[in-house]
């Protein structure tokens, strides 16, 4: 557990040795395991990285609109997929090194076959307080409970209308009575708090953000509304909705002051002056959230991406596969995040990324 680690001094007991965790006696004949004094997973701008976005698969049961392109090809083969026992060994390298807090996404994570197995072995790891999902749904109702038994704490859902007929144009698939399905099994489950994922879009959903207020705080779900970011053609396709005037708008009508919910991310929050309702807003262009950006991102096969608005990656893939020592390990994660950008540009270079969101572990 975390609370099993330290960063003290020992005086000419201490020993570094590339900050990794390690085992040392105590005058009191106790073992203690600690950590460097400076975790690793720090970047170049000082961002501590406590957060992986874990995909599990880039595969998915749906075609949103503003992510995977319909008839897409280009998917990963799923021999190159980590094994779970290859992410199981990451994990367990980064979080003595600072990680706390993994998200199982993909692609649809619910896709990839015996998921409860792979949460309970990541939930299992000393250090990681947080397990989380992200996902579309449609396969929660059979899943939710076995997820939740594993240790997954949170879940977020990814609802862009309530309208079937929208769900349907949206996701290509007609699956609204699905989604609604399982988010009653995650709400049996016991998950807390149940986050709902809206993609805003310009003329496609933006008359539906009050009914979508509505329907959360009548479910007692948190909102997520979010702006489509320009990843892929699909990304760069949507119709961009800057959330900043909704905010000011919904602030004014509902009476909604600065809130915070559990694993706040980069959503800047506000609730109802009785903390019955929470709607974040998720705002990479209009008001990017880069300067406290805690987290990295590791696609299905072990390519690790620094940021989801750059280039910049590192395969860890290729070096779990050919049994690759923990030294090797801890110093490519070095690398790593010797590589995290500052900040995306969405904004500036709006073409720069051609990868899809379901490619990177959105
Ligand atoms: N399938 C899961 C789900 O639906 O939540 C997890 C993966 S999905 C790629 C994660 C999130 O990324 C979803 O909430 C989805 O709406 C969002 N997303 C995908 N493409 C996006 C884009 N271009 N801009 C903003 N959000 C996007």
């Amino acid at each position: 557990m975390y609370r099993y680690f330290t960063d003290r001094a020992f005086g000419s007991n201490y020993k570094r040795i590339l900050g990794r965790a390690l085992c040392m006696s105590t005058k009191h004949g106790g073992n203690i395991i600690m950590r460097s004094h400076a975790p690793l997973l720090v970047d170049t701008f000082g961002r501590r990285i406590e957060y992986l976005r874990l995909s599990v698969t880039d595969r998915c049961d749906l075609r949103c609109t503003y992510c995977i392109p319909k008839g897409f090809r280009g998917f990963q083969e799923p021999a190159s997929w980590l094994r779970f026992e290859e992410i199981e060994r990451l994990i367990s390298i980064m979080a003595p090194r600072g990680l706390k807090r993994v998200r199982l996404t993909g692609g649809e994570p619910l896709v990839r076959r015996d998921l409860p197995n792979l949460a309970a072995r990541l939930a299992a790891i000393p250090g990681i307080d947080d397990l989380s999902l992200s996902t579309n749904a449609t396969r929660l109702h059979a899943l939710a409970a076995p997820l939740k038994e594993a240790g997954v704490r949170r879940v977020n859902v990814s609802l862009d209308s309530l309208r079937a007929d929208r769900v349907a144009a949206i996701c290509g698939r007609d699956v609204l009575d699905k989604i609604l399905g399982g988010l009653a099994a995650a709400k049996e489950a016991g998950f807390t708090p149940i986050k709902i994922n809206m993609v805003a879009m310009r003329g496609v959903n933006d008359d539906e953000i009050d009914d979508m207020v509505d329907f959360c705080l009548e479910q007692g779900f948190v909102l997520r509304l979010i702006e489509a970011m320009p990843m892929g053609t699909t990304g760069r396709n949507t119709q961009f909705l800057d959330l900043q005037p909704i905010r000011r708008r919904l602030q004014q009508e509902r009476g909604l002051v600065a809130g915070d919910v559990p694993g706040g991310g980069p959503a800047r929050y506000m609730k109802t002056p009785d903390g019955r309702f929470s709607i974040g807003f998720i705002t990479p262009l209009s008001e990017h959230f880069c300067a406290t950006c805690n987290r990295v991102r590791l696609a299905a096969d072990g390519t690790m991406y620094l940021c989801l608005g750059q280039r910049e990656q590192l395969a860890f893939g290729p070096l779990l596969r050919r049994g690759a020592s923990d030294g090797e390990i801890v110093e490519a994660l070095r690398s790593a995040m010797s590589l995290k950008p500052e900040r995306h540009e969405f904004n500036e270079k709006p073409e720069k990324i051609s990868r899809i969101m379901a490619a990177t572990g959105g």
